[in-house]
């Protein structure tokens, strides 16, 4: 997932500097360069270069939703494989950390490591529809 920026600040209607967006939002000169050869639209190919805030505000939700990647039921996203997947028999653990929620285990599909996801207790009769879930007791 990438990293989310402050984006409030930034101003739709301001030509920015590279160093001043990069004031604004929080992170290096550099980190907006690389913006800029990803894609982020300058406002001509003068200097010094400028960055219109709302090319820069659309640049970054665009970046903020191909990174988001919503999990269907009964899905785990895998940190090893970097995507969701569906546990390996369909089988899962479920262990409560309060009375309205816990941690799912499981085992990934593909790579067999371990993934966990955190759930409400309200989800798990819908999530046991499509997985095989043991409760486990955490003390
Ligand atoms: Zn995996």
């Amino acid at each position: 997932m990438a990293r989310r920026f402050r984006t409030q600040s930034i101003k739709s209607n301001y030509a920015y500097r590279v160093d001043e967006l990069a004031e604004v939002v929080g992170v290096t000169v550099a980190t907006v360069r690389n913006w800029i050869r990803a894609g982020l639209p300058l406002v001509d190919k003068n200097r010094p270069t400028l960055i219109m805030g709302f090319q820069a505000l659309n640049f970054l939700k665009a970046r903020k939703e191909k990174s988001s990647r919503p999990l269907g039921l009964g899905e785990f996203y895998c940190f090893r494989c970097k995507v969701p997947r569906m546990p390996l028999g369909a089988m899962a653990d479920y262990v409560p950390s309060s009375s309205t929620g816990g941690r799912l285990k499981a085992i990934c599909q593909v790579c067999e490591c371990q993934c966990n996801r955190n759930i409400s207790a309200i989800d798990l009769p819908e999530i046991c529809k499509v997985l095989d879930v043991a409760t486990r007791d955490n003390r």
